[in-house]
């Protein structure tokens, strides 16, 4: 090790000898393009960070873009899907590529601790208050977008095309980009011939990007799950039907689809997410709601599941002389896998690889969560979405793995500015290789 780290010193001591202007190794070159932006942008960062929305409700954040955009000349259009906004700028002839970033933020109470932490609150889906916060990022999101539209807007001699940059709500109840398409995006807008994004990453250090070829998310589907039983006393389970001892047993016998019925090789995942039943000690209650998320990334295998579970309720229920459960698939809910497009993401790998450098830039696995912005996709839209670093690198080097805050996370925050000085920098690169003259 010792000696591995001095003959790496060394090499690094003459590299930065022979080549000064390569500048330190610690980080990904970043262009003056960027670097100019960074002040301005990284206070919009705060900004956006200290005024959370939830889902569909993102007002004031569209507005504020629509009005950004609308300054640095695009064409503008607000309420598309609701309070998705699009901007488009033309600059002659070439190809039409389309950026997205999402918008909406998530009911977490924010515990990050930082000056400029979220002290939102607003209604969720029940009418019950709750704090908003950007655990997920996507306010980095929007500053690297804000930023791509800057130095776009600025200099139009380095590319050609047309730069469609989309801003999407409600990603985070996966009906955003649905919305969008189905207000005409790809119809009454120039339809793209690549679309990008990116997502933050809690578990890569800040600095660097993720790239996955090919599949990168998974299928999402919600299930919902009435356990039906006959309510009575609890001193006389023989004159009831105890649908809390029914859904214990559906819970358990759910754990053998992937484990017994899926191949192994075959990613799958069933977690029953929320059970509610009952009042009180002595009630046996009438109903037990299950809510139950299943991913997987073939289509074979996501029908197995779906009829697997409702297979295994039916039977359940019947095993224990209980009404049939009523199992409802939220087909409104689904989100299709995310599937990078392999010649794209290939492409793009290589040019950030040569200018931020092999260092910065690594593979990513495929995760078992979710992005809508699969969908735009549709009509055969080549899509890629890279995976942007955002772990502190003090942080990193002390506490790699599964003790850092996930996204989602009351405590999720991502080191500035260097993450979305990297998410511009990578995402320029990538915008300007598809948009050369
Ligand atoms: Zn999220
Ligand atoms: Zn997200």
């Amino acid at each position: 090790m010792g000696g591995n780290y001095i003959s790496q010193t060394l090499l690094w001591t003459l590299i930065g000898l022979c080549y000064p202007y390569l500048g330190s190794a610690q980080e990904a070159p970043i262009s003056d393009a960027v670097k100019k932006e960074i002040p301005g942008i990284v206070k919009i960062y705060q900004e956006l960070h200290a005024n959370p929305e939830l889902s569909f409700q993102e007002y004031r954040t569209a507005a504020f873009l629509a009005k950004e955009l609308r300054a640095l000349k695009f064409e503008v259009r607000e309420k598309i899907g609701r309070t998705g906004v699009v901007g488009v700028l033309k600059n002659g002839d070439g190809p039409k590529v389309l950026v997205r970033t999402d918008m909406d933020a998530l009911p977490v109470l924010e515990n990050t601790g930082l000056a400029f932490a979220s002290k939102m609150v607003a209604k969720n889906e029940k009418g019950q208050d709750t704090g908003v916060m950007h655990a997920c990022g996507h306010d980095v999101h929007m500053t690297a977008w804000l930023g791509i539209a800057r130095i776009f807007s600025a200099n139009r001699t380095n590319w050609k095309g047309t730069l469609i940059l989309i801003a999407q709500p409600a990603e985070e109840i996966g009906l955003g980009a649905k919305a969008m398409l189905e207000d005409g995006l790809y119809k009454d807008f120039p339809k793209p011939d690549f679309a990008l994004a990116l997502h933050c990453d809690a578990f890569r250090p800040t600095g660097t990007i993720g790239v996955c070829e090919g599949v990168a998310c998974a299928n999402v589907d919600s299930v919902d799950i009435v356990v039906k039983g006959r309510g009575g006393h609890g001193a006389s389970p023989h004159n009831a039907v105890d649908p809390i001892v029914l859904a214990a047993r559906i819970i358990l016998d759910l754990q053998t689809l992937v484990s017994r019925e899926i191949n192994p090789l075959d990613p799958a995942v069933v977690t029953v997410g929320s059970i509610q039943g009952g009042t009180k000690h002595n009630i046996i209650p009438a109903e037990v709601r299950l809510q139950i998320t299943v991913r997987s990334m073939k289509d074979s295998v996501r029908k197995h599941l779906l009829e697997g579970i409702a297979r295994i309720a039916r039977t359940a229920a019947e095993g224990a002389r209980a009404p049939a459960p009523t199992v409802l698939v939220r087909q409104e809910e689904f989100t299709p896998m995310l599937s990078n497009n392999v010649p794209l993401t290939q492409r793009l790998r290589k040019v950030w690889e040569s200018k931020l450098g092999r260092e910065f830039v690594s593979a990513r696995e495929p995760v078992m969560g979710g992005e809508d912005f699969s969908r735009y996709a549709q009509g055969g839209v080549p899509v890629c979405m890279f995976f942007l670093g955002t772990v502190p690198k003090e942080k990193w080097a002390k506490q790699q793995g599964m003790s850092l805050p996930s996204l989602h996370s009351e405590f999720f925050y991502p080191a500035m500015p260097t993450t979305v000085e990297t998410g511009v920098e990578a995402m320029r690169l990538a915008v300007l290789e598809l948009m050369q003259p």
